[in-house]
């Protein structure tokens, strides 16, 4: 689903599209339309689903249709000080083109840190991202806006019962107004986590999100190269080992045909299957690969995931898979039945973004393979310069317009970073 479609508004749209989100992840498509009809919700999701926008962009674009007002209108709490700075700077992303206004209330820091968030909280902030502690030493002085808020976010809320923070925060929910939306977020739900949504949420919808992870015996790849030199690549590959079955994806029955023309004409034992070829030619193929009298399959992305074939040795994306779900099970082609096996990526120079969004979405980095050096010079991996920059026509102007709501002595908004850092 792209962010297109949630019915956001377009200044909204505008911090979205400038931080390279197009398609929302799993988590994004379930828990923005429930929090937009103003559900209280508990979500069981791990860092790298992309829960994060999947609650800040619904209640900000809740707050953009809301009456201004000096009062505090969502509060996040979360576990540590790192995830306070991390949450804020994917707001101030999102929220840049926008008039909504946010202070990240962690401890810490000096006596002017202190002082401004005392300012912004007494000036009702729209969103305050805080650790329990520090915020609670706010509430305690009397000053913070908070009587009218409207969204409660508990994130990372097993983490934060761990570090033994559950008094902390039922303290901090004595100050909240008793109407308001309650969203709870942890990667684990234990009871001591389900008694706790007890107290808080009323009603609660629950969303279970797992981003499954290759299994570890499979050794992944990436060869960042340009699109010309793909075709030099899997030759090359394919030479180093005699690999005895070998699925190679493409996003195109284009790539596909010329792909196994190319692999055909240097003598490889390889056939194409995509949806040009008769019913009785696919199965054929298919059952020559299977009996291994066929070593290598090229096959488009959609016809291949029906294809069930067990040991496979190597898997190659020729082309990036659509996202980390798709390159999850593309990957787990190879290593069924508890044999070892080999995943390749290639990213083209057009498909370093996306590349970058699967990476994130997995949690970490797919280890570089060296590509030789007699296929020439290749591209350096930047996935976020990969779409025009933020620093676009107007975009200062329509900063200085949308300001004019954001009066409150609450923390500016630096220029979105391209990609929120993890
Ligand atoms: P999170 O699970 O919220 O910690 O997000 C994990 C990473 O995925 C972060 O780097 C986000 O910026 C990124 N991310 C989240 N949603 C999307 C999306 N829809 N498209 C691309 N990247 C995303």
């Amino acid at each position: 689903m792209k962010f297109t479609e949630f019915g956001f508004s377009d200044q909204l749209l505008e911090g979205i599209e400038a931080i390279n989100y197009e398609t929302a992840t799993p988590v994004q498509e379930q828990v923005i339309p429930r929090i937009i009809n103003g559900k209280d919700l508990i979500v069981s999701a791990q860092t790298g689903t992309g829960k994060t926008a999947s609650y800040l962009l619904p209640i900000l674009q809740r707050i953009l249709t809301e009456e201004p007002s000096d009062h505090v209108k969502a509060l996040v709490i979360v576990p540590t000080r790192e995830l306070a700075i991390q949450i804020s700077q994917n707001l101030e992303g999102f929220s840049y083109f926008t008039s909504v206004s946010s202070i990240a209330v962690y401890g810490g820091g000096d006596g002017n840190t202190y002082a401004n968030e005392r300012q912004a909280l007494s000036h009702g902030a729209d969103i305050v991202i805080c650790t329990p502690g520090r915020m609670i030493s706010h509430l305690n002085m009397g000053y913070a806006k908070i009587k009218h808020l409207k969204y409660l976010v508990l994130d990372e809320a097993d983490r934060m019962l761990d570090m033994g923070f559950h008094e902390d925060i039922m303290k901090i929910i004595s100050f909240l107004p008793k109407q308001r939306q309650n969203l709870l977020l942890s990667a684990t739900m234990p009871p001591k986590i389900r008694e706790l949504a007890k107290k808080i949420l009323y009603e609660p919808d629950e969303i279970f999100i797992s981003i499954s992870k290759p299994p570890a015996r499979i050794v992944q790849q990436v060869f960042v190269v340009y699109q010309t030199q793909k075709i030099a690549l899997v030759q090359h590959l394919l030479k180093m080992h005699n690999f005895p079955s070998v699925l190679i994806f493409c996003s195109r029955k284009e790539n596909v045909k010329q792909l196994a023309r190319e692999l055909k004409r240097a003598k490889f034992s390889a056939e194409e299957i995509h949806s040009d070829l008769e019913q009785n030619d696919r199965e054929q193929v298919l059952s020559r690969f299977r009996s291994r009298q066929l070593s290598i399959l090229v096959a488009t992305d959609i016809l291949a995931r029906g294809i069930d074939i067990d040991n496979i040795s190597l898997v190659i994306n020729y082309d990036v898979p659509h996202d980390g779900e798709d390159y999850v099970h593309r990957v787990g082609r190879t290593a069924r039945a508890e044999t070892d096996g080999i995943a390749y990526t290639f990213v083209g120079e057009t498909e370093q973004r996306k590349f970058g969004a699967i990476e994130r979405l997995l949690g970490e980095p797919v280890p570089r393979g060296i590509v030789p050096e007699e296929l020439g010079a290749t591209p350096t991996f930047n996935p976020g310069a990969a779409k025009r920059s933020v620093g676009r026509k107007n975009n200062s102007d329509k900063k200085r317009r949308s300001k004019g709501r954001k009066p409150k002595g609450s923390s500016t908004n630096s220029a979105p970073s391209k990609q929120p850092q993890e």
